[in-house]
Order: structure tokens, then sequence, then C-alpha cells
């Protein structure tokens, strides 16, 4: 209901904001259905030309693989997906602001845009063992042409930590 109400407003940037809101929906949702089935709280989805191609939860227990966390499994779900490993005009919605590897996966996919929820402080404060180095000082340090993009639908994102610690038996990695 929110995208064609807003995207009948005539303000560009009103309608990329509500855009990202519900792509990061998906993401949200998805990291819930994670969390259902045991998983960490951190869902993505990756974006084309306006349409979902991929979503993705973290699969770390699920796999025993320390590298599946939601965007990797998203960007090679999509790069399957759209038989490339060239995803320029994708955009990648996580919960969570990409940790150091994912973000360098964004850029070796060369990912147009990344839209994140809460931070990688969020992660950290919840027990996960981060990196604390931000995506833009990444952007910055590294000169990567992926946009970014933070805080969209923050408190959301930030809320499914909060579910996942008071779940029993939550495993932390
Ligand atoms: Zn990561």
């Amino acid at each position: 209901m929110l995208l064609p109400e807003k995207a009948d407003m005539a303000v560009p940037s009103k309608k990329l904001v509500s855009a990202d809101e519900v792509f990061m929906r998906h993401a949200l949702r998805t990291a819930e259905q994670g969390m259902r089935q045991g998983q960490t709280p951190f869902g993505s989805c990756i974006v084309k030309d306006g349409a979902v191609v991929v979503r993705a939860h973290n699969q770390v227990w699920l796999t025993g693989d320390i590298t599946a966390h939601a965007e990797m499994v998203a960007i090679r779900e999509a790069c399957t997906r759209l038989r490339t490993i060239d995803l320029s005009g994708c955009w990648l919605y996580s919960t969570c602001e990409p940790c150091p590897m994912c973000f360098s996966a964004c850029h070796w996919a060369r990912l147009s845009r990344v839209v994140f929820g809460a931070k990688i402080r969020d992660a950290q404060r919840a027990g996960f063992n981060e990196l604390t180095i931000p995506v833009r000082r990444m952007k910055q340090w590294g000169q990567s042409r992926v946009q970014v993009v933070g805080n969209v639908l923050g408190e959301e994102a930030r809320e499914l930590f909060r579910l996942w610690q008071a779940k029993k038996n939550h495993r932390i990695y």
C-alpha cells in the first residue's frame, strides 16, 4: 500500500525513500523467517529494475559456514539466478550494515547501491564478533563506487536484535 501511494507523489526523493522502505521490509521479513528457524537476525534482498531478485537470511548455523552472512548468500544466489558475476544496476538491502567481508563482496559484485538498517555497532552490542569498520569508511579507504545509504527502518532493524536476544538458546558467533 505504501509504495503506490507514495509513488504518486511528484517529489523524486520521497519516491526513492518509499521504495527503500518497501524493499527493506522484504529484508526484515526474511530475517524474521531465519530467526524462526534458529538463525541469527540478519536479512537481505537484492533488487534489480524495481523487482526483487532474491531474498536471503543469514545461514551460518544452518550450513556451518561462518561466511554465510545474509548478504553473501544473497549475492551468490543473485549471481546464479542472473547468470552473471556483475551485479551492476542491482541494489542490496540489508537489515544490518554489511560487515567488511560483505561490503567487499558488494564491491566485487559491482552492486550499484547498498541500503542498510541497523549499524555494525548494533550487531556488536548484541554480541556478534564484528570488525567495527563502518561501510562508509570501507568505501572511502577502498575508493569503492558502491553507493551507501544507512538507517532505513533502522529502529525496526534494531528491534530484530532485541527479539533475537530474548529468544532462549540464541547462539552468538
Ligand atoms: Zn557480513
